[in-house]
């Protein structure tokens, strides 16, 4: 599968918890980093991906990409429809902010786009204000109608464990998400990253288990399934991009920031817009980091991905890749927690879904 992912590097201002390369923009970013976007596709075409490659998924991320301008966004359609073909049934998925997103977006996508992932976050007017967002509750409703009324699969993102919420709260958001009813919702527990300015605040964050225990009891029973430690979808509404993440399976980053995975080898772009340009203008390519894993840390880096899933590691696949040495490193260790949390028979090892709820715990004894 040929996945490519594009990082917009600007939002319409930086929530205070948020550590992602992302910046308010200023005038004259925007043709910048198109111009750059332009110079490294054309620079990879070629080398890391074939000049007439199909593409399965393409998910644009960010940062915010609503935050674009109308005509920078036809510009990056352009761009992308010159450089790649979509396969049929191709899955193309952009994130958007009820701040900014516009019937205009959804006008613009229509027939390219086919998800949509709004980043809600809350549907608590209070929690979105304490979070630094620009939009508030209703916004957040409107933005998912509109995604589903033009018909496009929408995908939901909420945060739990913020500071003084109890599950009673939490409820609310999720029952608000319900009544929306999108395809899919992620939930993430809010963390305090090193540098922003919530780092330098003294809360005290909750503990997110028994928010997160309620979310996995309550989404299944409204059809959403847990398909990865974050990911709830009724069925058929899973993202086959994220899915090929968690398979270890290829994938090319373009913009700021991006990471690639491809033939073994990762690579991460430069994370500032400026550095970014300068390196795109003298060579077209933008890596500031390479790796390429030693067969044991990639196989153990390949099961915690694997994981993550329902899925879980199918053996005869980890063996026909890592070679049956490191298969049994990774079986034994896994075989060390108890079947409440880690199921494993012949064919596969999975966790369980009290086995997610510690996912940190057993990823930590693989590595
Ligand atoms: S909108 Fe998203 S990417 Fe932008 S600052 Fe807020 S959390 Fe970070």
């Amino acid at each position: 599968m040929s996945c490519l992912y594009i990082h917009i590097p600007f939002c319409e201002s930086k929530c205070p918890y948020c550590a992602f390369a992302s910046a308010v923009k200023q005038p004259g970013d925007e043709g910048k980093f198109l111009r750059a976007v332009w110079a490294e596709t054309s620079a990879r075409r070629g080398v890391d991906f074939g000049p007439l490659e199909r593409i399965d998924t393409l998910y644009v991320g960010g940062g915010t990409p609503s935050a674009l301008s109308s005509p920078a966004w036809l510009r990056l359609m352009e761009i992308l429809r010159d450089s790649f073909s979509l396969s049929d049934g191709a899955e193309v998925t952009v994130e958007a902010n009820p701040g900014s997103l516009s019937a205009d977006h959804l006008e613009m996508w229509r027939g390219w786009a086919t998800r949509v992932s709004v980043g809600a976050q809350s549907f608590d007017d209070g929690e979105l204000r304490f979070l630094g967002r620009l939009h508030n509750s209703a916004q957040a409703s409107d933005a998912l109608d509109m995604c589903l009324s033009a018909g496009y699969e929408t995908s939901v993102d909420l945060m739990f464990g913020l500071p003084g919420r109890t599950v009673r709260g939490w409820a609310e958001s999720l029952r608000r998400a319900f009544e929306i009813a999108p395809g899919h919702i992620s939930i993430y527990q809010l963390t305090i990253e090193d540098g922003t300015p919530f780092a330098r605040e003294n809360f005290v964050l909750q503990d997110g288990y028994a928010q997160y225990r309620y979310a996995q009891w309550l989404l299944p029973r409204r059809g959403y399934g847990q398909y990865e430690v974050a990911s709830f979808a009724l069925p058929g509404h899973e993202s086959r991009h994220n899915l090929n993440y968690w398979a270890d399976g290829d994938y090319i980053g373009i913009g700021p920031s991006a990471w690639s995975n491809a033939g073994g080898r990762r690579t991460k772009n430069a994370p500032g817009l400026d550095a970014y340009v300068r390196m795109t203008d003298k060579s077209g390519t933008a890596t500031v980091y390479e790796e390429r894993l030693d067969p044991g840390p990639a196989a153990k880096q390949a099961a915690i991905l694997a994981l993550r899933t329902k899925r879980g590691i199918d053996w005869r696949e980890f063996e026909g890749r890592h070679g049956k040495i490191f298969a049994g490193e990774v079986k034994k260790e896994l075989e060390k927690f108890p079947a409440n949390l880690v199921v494993t028979d012949e064919r596969s090892s999975a966790l369980t879904p009290a086995g997610l709820r510690v996912a940190n715990k057993i990823w930590g004894e693989i590595i």
